[in-house]
This record gives structure tokens, C-alpha cells and sequence, in this order.
């Protein structure tokens, strides 16, 4: 699977240009999006995404091009938002259970063991019928996480998805993270600098809109 940006850019009506001239090919594995606050990670993840158009460039997923063919890419995506709300009076299986109606997934059968499946996978399997409002931070976020990857979406985008997370909890979602990446993208960012380091095969370093450092991680380390 492949992704291809080409002299993308971003500019908001109210006058940011949140991106500006950016050029990228992603390809399988673990991806790491790494700036600081305002620097375009999030207008990047949501056009991939197809949440936002390009002012100008071009955006490709596999052969489809965007946004013509947004639907298409829909389909095998899934995607975390910065601003996740999770519902706090549900528990875990019913917003799973609802989210997975949402996407149109399967009959009963398939859905359940798709939730349990997802549910135990994340370390949640003792909790599915707690109430998400007594989870904690962490447990929000791999049930967040558990979500976005109903239907076994093959490009996975994670925005931030460590923000609020404790050191122990990170671990744990980094070593998740490395079991899902085989065969699909994962595009995640952060401006937590360890995150990235130990977890993503390449990175790309985004500042004002722009690219300031690409490439393999073990190469970018040695030049620091
Ligand atoms: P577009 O050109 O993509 O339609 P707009 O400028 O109309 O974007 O803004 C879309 C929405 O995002 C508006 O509701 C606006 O209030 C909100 N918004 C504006 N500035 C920011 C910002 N810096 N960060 C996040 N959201 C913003
Ligand atoms: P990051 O995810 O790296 O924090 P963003 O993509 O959220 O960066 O923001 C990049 C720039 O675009 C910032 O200057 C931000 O204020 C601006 N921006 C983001 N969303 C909007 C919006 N909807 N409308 C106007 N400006 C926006």
C-alpha cells in the first residue's frame, strides 16, 4: 500500500497556510508525523483522511486519487481525531457495538467477534461491560484505538494518540502499534520525540507547513 503526496497545500480561509509545498510518498509500515503544536500534522492526517481538500497538489491512496475518490478510501481507513470524545455513559461493547453499525460491518455474529476479538486484543477484555466514564486515560485511549480499528482498516491514522498517556501506558501502545503495522499503514504523530524514536520505521519532521527532516530512523539518528 502506498501513499503519494505531490506539492500539497493547505491554506485555511482564515488566512494559516497550515501546509506549504509538501511532497511525500508513504509506503507499509509505521509512520511518524513529528512537529511541534501548529506545525500541520493534524491538516496532513485530515487529508489523508479525506476530511480536508488541498487548496492545491495532489493526494493519491493506492491508485485512488483524492477527493474524487474519497469513498474508496474511506472504506479502508480508519482514524483517530485529535479531538476524540468517547461516549462516557456507554460501555465499552456498546460503543464498539455502535460503531462497528456505523460502518456497516457484518451481521450480529461478525460484530461480536469482532468487538471481543478487538476488546481483548487492547487488554480490555476484563472491562467490556464497564461504563467508558470509569475508564482511565490509557484505558480510553485502547479502546480508542480498539475502535479505529473496526472492519481491519489497512490505513490506520492516529492523531496524537499517546497525548495523556502515562510512561507504562505508552510502552504498551507502542508495543500494539508494532503488532499492527504489518501489512497495513500506520501514519501517527506526536511531539513527544521518544515516541517516534523507539516505534516508527520513517519519520518526517514538520515545521510551518514544511518538511525539515526525512528519511529512515536509523539514518536521522545518526545525523543528531
Ligand atoms: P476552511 O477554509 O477549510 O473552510 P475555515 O477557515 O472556514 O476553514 O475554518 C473552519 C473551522 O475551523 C471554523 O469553524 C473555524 O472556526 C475553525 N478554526 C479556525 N481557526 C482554527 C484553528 N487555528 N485551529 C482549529 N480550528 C480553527
Ligand atoms: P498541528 O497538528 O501540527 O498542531 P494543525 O494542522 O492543527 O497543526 O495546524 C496548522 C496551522 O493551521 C495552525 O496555524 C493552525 O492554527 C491552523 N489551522 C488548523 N485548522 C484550521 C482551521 N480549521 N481554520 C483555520 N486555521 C486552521
Amino acid at each position: 500500500m502506498e501513499i503519494h503526496l505531490d506539492n500539497v497545500t493547505k491554506v485555511y480561509r482564515r488566512g494559516a497556510k497550515a501546509l506549504d509545498g509538501v511532497t511525500l510518498d508513504i509506503q507499509s509500515g509505521v509512520f511518524g508525523l513529528l512537529g511541534p503544536n501548529g506545525a500541520g500534522k493534524s491538516t496532513m492526517m485530515k487529508m489523508i483522511a479525506t476530511l480536508v481538500v488541498p487548496t492545491s497538489g495532489h493526494i493519491s491512496v493506492d491508485n485512488y486519487t483524492l477527493p474524487a475518490q474519497q469513498n474508496e478510501v474511506r472504506r479502508m481507513l480508519g482514524y483517530l481525531p485529535q479531538e476524540y470524545g468517547l461516549f462516557n455513559n456507554l460501555t465499552a461493547y456498546e460503543l464498539m457495538d455502535y460503531i462497528a453499525l456505523m460502518k456497516g460491518i457484518g451481521n450480529d455474529k461478525q460484530r461480536r467477534d469482532d468487538i471481543n476479538r478487538l476488546l481483548d486484543w487492547v487488554g480490555l477484555n476484563d472491562v467490556i461491560h464497564h461504563r467508558v466514564g470509569s475508564f482511565s486515560g490509557g484505558m480510553k485511549q485502547r479502546l480508542a484505538i480498539a475502535q479505529a480499528l473496526l472492519g481491519s482498516p489497512r490505513l490506520l491514522i492516529l492523531d496524537e494518540p499517546t497525548a495523556g498517556l502515562d510512561p507504562e501506558e505508552r510502552l504498551r501502545f507502542r508495543n500494539l502499534i508494532n503488532r499492527i503495522s504489518v501489512d497495513r499503514i500506520v501514519i501517527l504523530s506526536t511531539h513527544i520525540v521518544s515516541d517516534v524514536a523507539a516505534g516508527c520505521q520513517r519519520l518526517v519532521v514538520l515545521n510551518h507547513g514544511r518538511i525539515m527532516l526525512e528519511g529512515e530512523l536509523d539514518a536521522l539518528k545518526r545525523c543528531a
